[in-house]
């Protein structure tokens, strides 16, 4: 059974008594560590090592002479047993865990009821990692990486940050403002100077940026953000930005979790779903609510499905946006065509099969009706159909009505990016049974075209294409 994951604390040890049991090297690095900790450090062990003798001399830690015994426990916060010896270490852990003090035992996560993580310093700046005793040296190299990623300087900057917090928040009242001051801070001209070891320079620039940062009137805005088709990983990185800069973030159900979850924790999340036939927030109700949010100051990320130009609505709210002096930008997205495409394996334009693609709706009959069947049908082109689940026939029947072969290949790909993602696989004249006969399901979208049979050799991600029914898939694993 896997352990139970570990709750990761930063303990306030400074003058707190800490018990560090053996005398060895490892009690010297653990009580060297401790003692930067600002803990008040007593160390119990038969003999002690050279740098522990110093220490004590210089009244730096207390030493005990002798074996283990329990009542060295009293009045400890915690305790780190660092013995050679497995059965004095298994006894420190058993008498602290009857007297509820936290135990560490070294490279033994089984006895302890806390582990040290490994850490990236850059103090005050602390990077602590864990696998929870799961891979230790996973752990180790994800900390060689934070180790390369982290710039040396990053610990002047956090301090300084933290000789001018009080100015700072006496200066910038209102979080909201605060928060975004302290952002541009860390990335900008301040940090660039603490990275060139001017910290004079950087303190005058601080000081600078605050009084501008002071006078200036909060001005809210909107990124209208494209997320993407469900993968995290194809959200871009612009899109990262404005999802860990935002204050409130409006977004659709379309909208994957694992995306949402790289947004800033204390952004405010407010689910303005919406889906085919089923509108849980008005489209006036969205533009009310980014209007009002911006008004209010707060920068507002605005994220959608996919591209948010494409069958998103994107236009309208920013043209409200225009029409009430809101300033706005936008990010876009990988649209779902681009990204079923690619993770079905079937290239939308091929020198072979088709010179021209075209994105079109299909999300209720009379947009069905509207659309250019002739234009549609014609050949050596790719017809990607977003919102088509519910007209899967009609647009299968229309096509084959204005001209285009039965027999021209069609792909549904449903949940397309995502670890769920299903391709179903036939042509005009089967894929509307096969659709039904899998039980397809928004969100879906339709490549029809010549390329669509290349999905059965090109395909990558995810389970096979589905090419038969259900029920002729489950004969052979039947009783
Ligand atoms: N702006 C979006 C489209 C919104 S319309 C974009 O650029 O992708 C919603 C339709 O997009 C759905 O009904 C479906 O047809 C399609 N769609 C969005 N995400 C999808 C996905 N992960 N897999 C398949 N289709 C998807």
């Amino acid at each position: 059974m896997p352990a139970a994951r570990l709750y990761p604390i930063f303990a306030q040890l400074s003058g707190r008594e800490v018990l560090v049991v053996g005398g060895g090297t490892v009690a010297v690095r653990k009580v060297s560590a401790l003692l930067e900790a600002g803990a008040k450090v007593t160390v119990g062990a038969p003999a002690f090592a050279g740098e522990l003798e110093n220490w004590a001399k210089n009244g730096e830690i207390s030493l005990i002479f002798g074996k283990f015994s329990e009542h060295w426990l009293d009045g400890q916060w915690l305790v780190i047993a660092a013995t050679s010896d497995t059965a004095a270490n298994a006894a420190v852990a058993t008498t602290a865990q009857q007297q509820r003090i936290w135990c560490n035992v070294v490279d033994d996560a089984e006895l302890s009821s806390f582990q040290v993580p490994a850490v990236v310093d850059r103090s005050p700046l602390v990077v602590a990692i864990s696998s929870s005793g799961a891979a230790p040296v996973l752990a180790r190299l994800v900390r060689e990486k934070i180790e390369r990623l982290l710039d040396p300087s990053l610990g002047a900057l956090a301090a300084l940050a933290e000789r001018w917090r009080g100015r700072i928040r006496g200066r910038l009242a209102d979080l909201g403002l605060r928060r975004r001051f302290l952002e541009r801070l860390f990335q900008g001209r301040v940090a660039d100077l603490v990275r060139c070891g001017q910290t004079g320079a950087a303190e005058a620039a601080l000081a600078y940026e605050l009084e501008r940062a002071a006078l200036a009137s909060p001005q809210g805005s909107v990124v209208l953000v494209g997320a993407g088709p469900g993968d995290a990983g194809l959200l871009t990185l612009k899109g990262l930005r404005a999802l860990n800069e935002a204050d409130v973030i409006l977004h659709d159900r379309l909208v994957s979790t694992e995306v949402l979850a790289l947004a800033r924790r204390d952004a405010e999340r407010i689910e303005v779903g919406k889906e085919a036939g089923q509108h849980h927030t008005t489209q006036d109700g969205i533009h009310r609510l980014m209007l009002q949010h911006a008004r209010a100051g707060k920068r507002v990320v605005r994220l959608k499905g996919g591209d948010p130009f494409v069958f998103g609505r994107g236009g309208e709210e920013l043209e409200f946006l225009h029409a009430h002096g809101v300033a706005f930008e936008v990010v876009p997205g990988v649209t779902a065509a681009l990204a079923c495409a690619a993770y079905a394996g079937i290239p939308l334009t091929h020198r072979d099969h088709a010179q021209s693609v075209r994105f079109v709706t299909a999300h209720c009959k009379a947009s069905v009706d509207t659309l250019d069947w002739q234009a549609l049908a014609a050949e050596r082109q790719t017809v990607a159909v977003y919102m088509g689940v519910a007209a899967v026939a009609r647009v299968c029947e229309r096509l084959v009505a204005s001209g285009r072969a039965a027999s021209t290949p069609v792909a549904l790909i449903e949940n397309g990016s995502r670890a769920q993602q299903r391709v179903v696989l036939g042509d005009l004249a089967s894929l509307p049974q096969l659709a039904a006969a899998h039980a397809a399901q928004s969100p879906a979208l339709l490549i029809i075209g010549e390329v669509a049979a290349l999905a059965s050799s090109l395909s990558w991600f995810g389970a096979e294409p589905l090419t038969s029914p259900p029920d002729a898939m489950q004969l052979p694993y039947a009783a």
